[in-house]
């Protein structure tokens, strides 16, 4: 692998900081606004929602918030008053103002590749969203290139590696996700390290085991050091 990779792109959410665990609080401080239902079905008529919507809303908080509003109205017989209205904004607002907390060893890593390869950040979620957090991480200096992608199909990141100038064969995706990081990146037969985070949402997972030659599983982010 070493000798082969010139470009390395990092996930941002749950791989070089934490996400995941402040959208599942959002999702129960939502599930507590209907005290009558159990918080598992409002978090899964929530979830069914989101799903039928990613098409055409994509990922990230916005696109959440408007999801929160039509579970709202759809669990409460289309009633929704303003009040309920007004929780989910700030549900969705708290979310938009969440800390930055770098995942451990993030900050070592990326120092010890900067300079040796072309470090690109490539991501989903909300443009203006993914901007801020870059900027309040800090990370931003490491970066060649910040990619803000609408989805992580092997075609999105088969324009991303040509808009690079670089070969599968040369780039390099480090993430958590095995379904957005992972297999869309091994099916171009780039190389692809997972690091798992503690937390994934159920749309990220990816169940099947993975043999690929080019894939490699670790279980903190400083273990990618000696590989490269
Ligand atoms: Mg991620």
């Amino acid at each position: 692998m070493k000798n082969q990779i010139t470009t390395i792109a990092f996930d941002a959410d749950d791989t070089l900081w934490e996400n995941e665990q402040y959208f599942r609080e959002a999702e129960l401080n939502f599930a507590k606004l209907f005290p009558h239902l159990a918080a598992s079905e409002v978090v899964k008529a929530l979830f069914d929602i989101e799903m039928k919507n990613l098409k055409i809303y994509g990922y990230g908080i916005k696109g959440f918030m408007l999801c929160m509003i039509e579970t709202a109205s759809l669990l409460s017989n289309e009633k929704i008053d303003h009040q309920l209205i007004y929780h989910i904004f700030d549900i969705g607002h708290k979310l938009l103002q969440k800390p930055i907390v770098l995942l451990d060893g993030i900050e070592a890593t990326l120092l010890h590749l900067h300079g040796k390869y072309r470090l690109v950040m490539a991501t989903k979620g909300d443009l203006l969203d993914q901007e801020r957090k870059l900027e309040k991480s800090g990370l931003a200096k490491y970066f060649h290139h910040i990619e803000v992608m609408s989805d992580k199909q092997p075609r999105h990141y088969q324009k991303l590696i040509k808009h690079l100038d670089c070969k599968p064969e040369n780039f390099l995706m480090i993430g958590n996700s095995r379904r957005s990081d992972i297999v869309p990146v091994l099916a171009l037969n780039a190389f692809a390290i997972e690091v798992p985070y503690h937390t994934t949402w159920v749309h990220e997972l990816h169940e099947e085991p993975i043999e690929h030659p080019n894939f490699v599983s670790v279980t903190s982010i400083d273990q990618i050091i000696p590989l490269l």
